[in-house]
């Protein structure tokens, strides 16, 4: 089957432009797309979160477009929603605002979109330009308050926050949940060794590889200097060795590159599995005792608590 894909570039400030140049169109439609316009206007802007302003967006737009589903991505905040579902035909709006990307917006029916249908969504997307803009800003300032800028993996204070809502779900549901702590072997004299520079090269390049290395369900935070937490949702003690040696092995296996040579890097890491009715911090610190018995026991290994 075909499916129709249709793309269009939207530059808000031309989209506002032509909805106030075009009064050319048929009284009806340009009644029923004033309410449209009026009842975005008024909802979209109570509210900064993502989610609701497309979910709200959706829901008015399909009162006068019949729509079966929404998608957005914008991938400097790593924002990608679907709302309602894929359907057999689709357009997609590359949205922008004074050269600043705002996302793609892509619409999906079942029914082919005809031309003047195409113009009155064209024309909802003006209603979107500030709400759309605000919420994005609101995104960018939790995500730079919940991100490590050097790795951009999670902060110490976004891993406080899911470690306590893990613990929380595993104490109620009685699930799984491992925490590990991985520290960087003998970074220092990396550091000493090729500077500080290359020190943070190689904290990022690390930071990717264990990143690249982790089910998407699995989190990763950097908890400070040269050492990260991972928080593995139902994982039992076994099942985290298993993950904890991979990622040994792998940075093992990984060689960081400076100045036409490889520099070896090894990891050490102290695992820990959820014993009801310990807090967070209780996990974390017998975590932590772990990893020091894994440096004790001569780095580069895993090292679990026992249970
Ligand atoms: P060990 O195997 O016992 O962990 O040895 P180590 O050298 O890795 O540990 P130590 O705690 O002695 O040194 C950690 C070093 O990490 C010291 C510090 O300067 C460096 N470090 C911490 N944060 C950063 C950073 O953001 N960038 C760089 N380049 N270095 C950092
Ligand atoms: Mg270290
Ligand atoms: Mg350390």
């Amino acid at each position: 089957m075909l499916n129709e894909t249709q793309t269009n570039t939207i530059d808000f400030d031309t989209a506002r432009a032509q909805r106030n140049e075009s009064p050319a169109r048929k009284a009806a439609t340009v009644r029923s797309l004033a309410e449209l316009h009026r009842l975005l206007g008024q909802q979209l802007q109570t509210s900064l979160e993502l989610d609701r302003l497309l979910s709200l967006y959706l829901e008015l737009v399909s009162g006068l477009i019949p729509l079966d589903g929404l998608g957005y991505q914008h991938e400097p905040t790593e924002a990608a929603i679907d709302l309602g579902r894929n359907a057999l035909h689709r357009v997609s709006y590359q949205l922008s605002h004074q050269t600043q990307p705002l996302g793609m917006l892509t619409l999906w029916r079942d029914r082919r979109f005809d031309e003047l249908e195409l113009n009155e969504l064209e024309s909802t997307m003006s209603c979107l330009l500030y709400p759309l803009t605000n919420a994005l800003l609101y995104r960018r300032a939790l995500l730079a308050a919940t991100r490590d800028p050097l790795t951009e993996v999670g902060n110490r204070t976004a891993m406080t926050q899911m470690l306590q809502r893990e613990v929380e779900l595993a104490r109620r549901h009685g699930l799984a949940l491992s925490v590990m702590m991985l520290d960087i072997d003998h970074f220092k004299t990396i550091n000493d060794r090729y500077g500080h520079h290359q020190g943070d090269e190689a904290l990022r390049q690390v930071a990717r590889l264990l990143k690249g290395k982790l089910r998407n369900a699995d989190m990763i935070f950097r908890f400070g200097g040269e050492e990260f937490v991972l928080l593995l949702a139902n994982t039992s003690s076994e099942a985290a060795a298993v993950v904890g040696e991979r990622l040994r092995a792998a940075v093992e296996a990984f060689r960081f590159e400076v100045e036409d040579a490889w520099v070896p890097l090894s990891v050490s890491l102290g695992g820990a599995t959820y014993q009801s009715p310990e807090t967070p911090e209780q996990l974390l610190q017998r975590a932590d005792e772990a990893l020091y018995c894994a440096k004790r026991s001569g780095r580069n290994r895993l090292s679990l608590a026992a249970n």
